[in-house]
C-alpha cells in the first residue's frame, strides 16, 4: 500500500507546485512564495538567503531558480607528501571523519616519502551515435576516411583550447549490437588541457554530427562526452611501513580487507565509496563536477565486466603494505563553475597547482589515503571508534544541546561507551536539571 501523505506532505498536497513565471522571480520573490508553499517561517527565509561567501548574484547565474545556498564545512588535510613536494588540501564535506583519515594515513607514510603519483593526458571521449545504417561495417570505415577532415571540424570549434595545446587527437568508431540492432558509435578523443572538457567535447560533437550523418546516409541521435574517461586516469602508489602500522597483523588485515573487495561487488561498492569520500570531497572543494567524476569512477571499476575496487593493497617483499589506486579524473582548472566560485578559486590557489592534471594526481593520492584510512580501521579496531567523538556531537547537536552542553554530552556519552540518540536526549535532561 502507498503511504499517505503525512507532516509537511499533507498540507503541501493541498498547494500547486505550478509556479508560472519562478524563474523570472527575484531570489526574494521565490523565497517568499516558497515559503508560503512550504510553511516556512522568517527565519528560515533568513537563513536560505544567507549565501555566504558566494553572492547572492552568482548564485543566481549559477544555477536556474535559486532560492539560497548550502553551505558545507571545508577541512583541511595535512602531513601530506605527494611527489616530494608538501601540500596542504581542502576537502569539502558533511562527513565528520574524512578529513581526519586523510590526515592520519599521510601522517603515517610522510617520513617515508609520501605518495607518488603520475597521470595520463587530459583526453576525453564524445560519442556520436549513428542509427538506421544498412551497412554498418562501410559505414564505420567511411567515418574513419573522413579523420583530417573530423580534426579540422573539431579543433575549429575551440580555437581557445587549441591555443592551449589542446584538441582532436584521435577517432576510434565502434559497432555496438543494441535492442534496436546495431549502432556506429565514433568516439572523437580530444585533449582538454586544463578544462573538465564536457562543454567542449559536446560542442564538438553536436558540430560533427550532421557531417557523420552526411558520409554514411544514417540519422544521428546522441552526441555527448562519455564519462567513462577511460584515457585521463590518474594514479596514486604508497608504502607503508608495517612497523608504523603496529606490526605484520594489520598489514595482513589490510590485504584481506582489499582482497575481500576485489572479489566482492557488494563490498567493492563500500570500499569505492571510501575512495570517494577523498575524491569526492576535493572535487566538491574545487568546484567540480562530482557526479561526472563519480559516474567515471564507478564505470571504471565495472570495466572488466564485474564491478570491483579501485585501491588495492599488498605486501611487499619486506612486509610493508603497498597501496595503489588508479581511476579516471577528469577535473579542471577553467570551465565550469572552478573559476566562477569564489571558494572553489581559493581551494585550488591553496593546492597551488598548474595544471588539471597536477590536481587530479593531487585527489588520486587523497582517495589512496582515505581508502587506506578506512581499511586500517576496519581491519583493526573497526571505523566506529574513530567515528563515535565526533558522532556523539552530532547526537547532542540533534539532542538539542547548544554552547558548552556540545562537548559536554558528547563527552558523556563516549565516557558511557553508548554513544545513542536517547542517552544523548538523557544526558542533555541531566545536565539542564542539574543547572536549573
Ligand atoms: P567550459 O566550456 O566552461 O570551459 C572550457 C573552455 O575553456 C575550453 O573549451 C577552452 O575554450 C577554454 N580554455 C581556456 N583556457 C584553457 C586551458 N588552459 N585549457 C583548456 N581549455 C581552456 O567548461 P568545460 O570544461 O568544457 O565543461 C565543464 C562543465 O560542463 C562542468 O560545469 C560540467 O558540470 C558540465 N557538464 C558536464 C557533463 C557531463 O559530465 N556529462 C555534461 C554537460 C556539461
Amino acid at each position: 500500500m502507498e503511504e499517505a501523505p503525512h507532516g509537511a506532505g499533507a498540507a503541501n498536497a493541498r498547494r500547486s507546485a505550478r509556479i508560472p513565471g519562478f524563474h523570472r522571480m527575484s531570489m526574494a520573490e521565490r523565497r517568499a512564495a516558497l515559503a508560503a508553499f512550504a510553511g516556512l517561517g522568517d527565519d528560515d527565509v533568513a537563513r536560505l538567503a544567507e549565501t555566504g561567501a558566494l553572492p547572492a548574484d552568482l548564485t543566481e547565474r549559477m544555477i536556474e531558480n535559486a532560492v539560497g545556498a548550502m553551505p558545507v564545512p571545508i577541512g583541511i588535510a595535512t602531513n601530506l607528501r605527494i611527489d616530494g613536494i608538501d601540500r596542504l588540501v581542502p576537502m569539502a564535506t558533511e562527513e565528520s571523519s574524512v578529513v581526519a583519515a586523510v590526515c592520519n594515513a599521510a601522517r603515517l607514510n610522510y617520513d617515508d616519502g609520501g605518495f607518488t603519483t603520475s597521470a595520463t593526458q587530459s583526453l576525453m571521449i564524445a560519442q556520436i551515435q549513428l542509427v538506421g545504417v544498412s551497412d554498418p561495417l562501410g559505414a564505420r570505415l567511411a567515418i574513419l576516411e573522413n579523420r583530417a577532415r573530423i580534426a579540422e571540424i573539431c579543433n575549429a570549434c575551440d580555437p581557445v583550447l587549441v591555443r592551449h595545446g589542446g584538441g582532436f587527437t584521435d577517432l576510434d568508431v565502434r559497432i555496438i549490437e543494441s535492442r534496436s540492432g546495431p549502432m556506429v558509435i565514433s568516439h572523437i578523443i580530444i585533449d582538454t588541457r586544463d578544462a573538465m572538457g564536457a562543454n567542449a567535447v559536446n560542442t564538438m560533437a553536436e558540430t560533427l554530427a550532421p557531417h557523420i550523418a552526411g558520409w554514411t546516409g544514417g540519422r544521428v541521435y546522441l552526441r555527448i562526452l562519455s564519462n567513462l574517461a577511460d584515457r585521463r586516469l590518474a594514479r596514486a602508489r604508497a608504502v607503508w611501513r608495517a612497523q608504523a602500522l603496529g606490526g605484520p597483523d594489520v598489514v595482513a588485515g589490510i590485504v584481506q580487507a582489499s582482497h575481500f573487495a576485489e572479489a566482492d561487488p557488494y563490498r567493492a561498492a563500500t570500499h569505492n565509496k571510501g575512495v570517494m569520500n577523498g575524491v569526492g570531497a576535493c572535487v566538491l572543494a574545487t568546484g567540480n563536477d562530482t557526479r561526472a567524476i563519480e559516474a567515471g569512477a564507478h564505470a571504471y571499476a565495472a570495466r572488466n565486466g564485474r564491478y570491483a575496487s579501485l585501491a588495492r593493497f599488498e605486501e611487499n617483499a619486506a612486509g610493508d603494505l603497498v597501496g595503489t589506486l588508479e581511476m579516471p579524473l577528469a577535473v579542471g582548472l577553467v570551465g565550469g563553475a572552478t573559476r566562477v566560485h569564489p571558494v572553489a578559486r581559493l581551494c585550488v590557489a591553496i593546492l597551488g597547482v598548474e595544471s588539471a592534471r597536477e590536481m587530479a594526481r593531487i585527489f588520486c593520492a587523497i582517495g589512496l589515503a582515505q581508502s587506506f584510512a578506512a581499511l586500517k580501521a576496519l581491519a583493526t579496531d573497526g571505523i566506529q571508534k574513530g567515528h563515535m567523538g565526533l558522532h556523539a556531537q552530532n547526537l547532542a547537536m540533534m539532542a538539542g544541546a547548544v554552547g558548552a552542553e556540545i562537548d559536554a554530552v558528547a563527552g558523556a556519552l563516549v565516557a558511557s561507551g553508548s554513544v545513542r540518540m536517547d542517552r544523548a536526549e538523557a544526558e542533555l535532561a541531566r545536565l539542564r536539571g542539574k543547572g536549573a
